[in-house]
């Protein structure tokens, strides 16, 4: 089959044997890349329409128990500088955001002991008082099932926990050896139980990733059925073990964006702070892929610039109210409009 016959194929029948996911990632030329971006993008319109939902991103820490090989800010990194927010300031940042049209806010942090369950529950609770409009989504990394529990009785709608490899050895190779895919993939299982969205996700380039890992990745996306899928480029971070590690590249992710799209139609998907890292216009190619969300990032300045997973990280000095403005113009340059809207998943 042709590429553009395996495109067609996957838009239909939304899967695509081993064989011809290969073929699809790995030998596309321009004409036919632009075929399954374009069949991509318009299986988003037909479900989302025009619009582009966006995200508050609040990144309330950046300690860390765990290692990660990838990450900057990884137990071991002596050089990041440690900071986390106050409630106090979280609410603000979900203030601020209010007022600039964003209805859905996202924690992210790293797995920091400071954030016991009670002061998340409190956390989410009162964001859910002051603004019962609004969506809180959470990306706090492994917790126990009751831990997962008690935040959505405080109100939590949403949890990101990207899966990050399918393969438990290519797992291995990420991580050091307490951290398992089985208990990613359990608590992913967990949280969709539970009753929230769920997104997982995958860096695309990750060291050592191959092919087969991204179709196994692929293949269990299908099976999950997430509600929103977060993929972006590897990029390395000089102060980890993977500082030489070549980063992933826009071409890999954009076909994985589209792919994805055409695989689950109505599925949430991110053009991510790490696709606009690597090229300039990467959020806007990765939304004419497929992608319909963007997450700007609300955290205040001191935490945007310690807040580093990986190097060259954009937007750490934009002011929030700039950082939207731009942004609401680039998508309508692209024919696309920002909404305010909690952008939930429609689920048919
Ligand atoms: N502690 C939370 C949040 C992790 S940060 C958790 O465990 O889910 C969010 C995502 O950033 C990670 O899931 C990972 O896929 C991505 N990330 C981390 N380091 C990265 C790097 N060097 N390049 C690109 N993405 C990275």
């Amino acid at each position: 089959m042709t590429n553009f016959e395996l495109t067609d194929k996957l838009k239909k029948n939304r899967r695509l044997e081993d064989h011809e996911y290969a073929q699809l990632l790995t030998t596309l030329a321009e004409k036919e890349a632009e075929y399954l971006y374009k069949s991509a993008a318009e299986t988003a319109v037909s479900v989302y329409g025009k619009d582009v939902y966006i995200r508050g991103l609040i990144e309330i820490s950046n300690y860390c128990r765990n290692d990660c090989y990838y990450c900057g800010i990884r137990r071991s990194n002596r050089c990041a500088e440690r900071y986390r927010l106050t409630k106090e300031q979280i609410l603000e940042c979900c203030r601020r955001g209010y007022e600039l049209g964003f209805r859905t806010f996202v924690l992210q942090g790293g797995e920091d002991g400071h954030f016991t369950d009670r002061l998340i529950c409190d956390i989410v609770s009162s964001i859910k008082r002051q603004h019962p409009d609004c969506a809180v989504t959470l990306s706090l990394g492994e917790k126990t099932r009751a831990s997962y529990q008690a935040y959505f009785d405080a109100g939590a709608d949403r949890y990101l926990l990207r899966h990050e490899t399918a393969d438990p050895e290519h797992y291995a190779m990420l991580h050091p050896e307490e951290l398992s895919c089985e208990n990613r993939k359990r608590c992913l299982y967990d949280l969709k139980d539970i009753g929230y969205q769920v997104g997982c996700g995958i860096m695309v380039g990750s060291p050592f990733q191959t092919t087969e890992h991204i179709i196994e990745d692929l293949k269990f996306m299908k099976e999950f059925e997430p509600h929103m899928v977060g993929i972006g480029p590897f990029i390395p971070h000089k102060d980890t073990p993977f500082r030489d590690k070549p980063p992933g590249t826009l071409k890999d992710t954009l076909h994985l964006l589209a792919i994805i799209r055409l695989m689950l139609p109505n599925v949430l998907l991110p053009a991510t702070t790490a696709l606009g890292t690597i090229d300039l216009l990467g959020r806007e190619k990765g939304i004419a892929a497929g992608a319909n969300v963007i997450m700007p990032n609300l955290s205040p300045m001191e935490a945007k610039k310690k807040y580093i997973l990986y190097n060259g990280k954009i937007s750490t000095g934009d002011e929030a109210a700039e950082a939207v403005q731009n942004l609401k113009k680039r998508v309508s340059d692209i024919g696309y409009r920002v909404i305010q809207a909690r952008g939930d998943h429609i689920s048919v």
